[in-house]
């Protein structure tokens, strides 16, 4: 058995689990620079004092900050496609498929699939009297906070036909879900981003440049933070997991292979020394004082013992013989096979 097939249990451990642990060192390097930088990121109230704020920072932008107001939109509100009396600036529509999925393990589960999903959004500000902060791209936040407005889910009546098909094909659909969310205006919210001016020194938030999130939510920064503490510290536990497993594994793999080495090595010392003995014993049952056609044509000291096949030459002893493999040194003729020859 070859060393790979050997260790094959736990190369796969060590393959899937080194690729989580990079998942979760990844996650948690992403983590960590949000929750500095939102530790960092200064609260700010929109009002007079913001203008002054802004131009401490170069460029007029201040990379990450903290900022709560009122969503007010700009233009025309969108109006809800279920409760008319209902306006806001973002909507989402989606439509959900619930099913239920024969796993590969032979189970039933719950699943859901997102089968149609539409944002809409039209601008908006946060607004504090008689100051405003526009927001942009509002629908590339990674936390978007948004008030159910309706949720209708449609059961299926499955006929005979639907529980036979459904047995066969591993899915059963058990209805679809229609959600309508929407960020409505006069919502108190949270925004978290960039915070710049323009030359027509009109304030705007928006996705930092860095890669940080925009964050649009009705949670405090307090709030905020203790949640992504926590996340902090649930994959720092998953890198712990993943990381004793990924050293038990190398471990292991580390020790076949010593185990492997040390036991190919007894095996050489082994052969060595039966073809020693073998030797020996050969040397002790060899007669003396031989003339010298019946020496080995190679060392000259034991008979010859051997014949080379198909030639036929008997000119070899043993020892001799299993140095010598390919060609017959008398006549050059490829060696095909040997034998003991006894000459008596
Ligand atoms: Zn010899
Ligand atoms: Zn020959």
């Amino acid at each position: 058995m070859d060393f790979l097939s050997e260790v094959l249990g736990e190369t796969l451990i060590l393959g899937i689990d080194s690729l989580i642990l990079g998942i979760c060192v990844n996650q948690l390097s992403k983590c960590k620079s949000i929750l500095n930088a939102l530790q960092k990121a200064p609260v700010l109230d929109i009002d007079h004092t913001l203008n002054k704020e802004i131009k401490k920072y170069p460029n007029d932008t201040i990379p990450y900050v903290v900022i709560r107001g009122l969503v007010k939109p700009l233009g025309n509100p969108i109006t809800s496609n279920y409760n008319h009396n209902v306006t806001g600036v973002v909507q989402r529509l989606t439509i959900k498929e619930h099913v239920i999925a024969r796993t590969s393990a032979g189970f039933w589960s719950d699943q859901t699939r997102t089968i149609h999903e539409v944002c809409n959004s039209t601008p908006f500000v946060l607004n504090n009297g008689q100051y405003e902060i526009e927001v942009l791209d509002a629908l590339a936040a990674q936390l978007l906070d948004m008030d159910v407005i309706s949720d209708k889910f449609e059961p299926m009546t499955p006929g005979v036909i639907d529980h036979v098909w459904g047995f066969f094909s591993g899915i059963r659909q058990r209805g679809l879900q229609t959600m309508e969310e929407m960020l409505r205006d006069g919502s108190y919210i949270t925004a978290i981003g960039e915070l710049s001016r323009t030359h027509s020194g009109q304030l705007k938030i928006q996705p930092p440049k860095d890669g940080l999130p925009l964050y649009l939510t009705t949670a405090t920064k307090s709030s905020l933070l203790q949640k992504l503490t926590s996340s902090r510290d649930f994959l720092r536990v998953l890198l712990i997991i993943f990381g004793s497993v990924a050293t038990v594994a190398s471990c292991r793999i580390a020790y076949k292979y010593i185990k492997r080495r040390r036991r190919k090595a007894e095996e050489e010392t082994m052969k060595r020394q039966l073809a020693q003995g073998r030797k020996e014993r050969r040397a002790h049952a060899r007669e003396k004082n031989l003339s010298e056609v019946q020496l080995c044509v190679v060392c000259t000291e034991n008979p010859k013992e051997i014949i080379l096949l198909p030639c036929g030459h008997v000119c070899l002893c043993q020892d001799c013989s299993e140095n010598i493999t390919d060609n017959c040194p008398v006549c050059r003729e490829k060696i095909q096979s040997k034998a003991p020859a006894f000459i008596t």
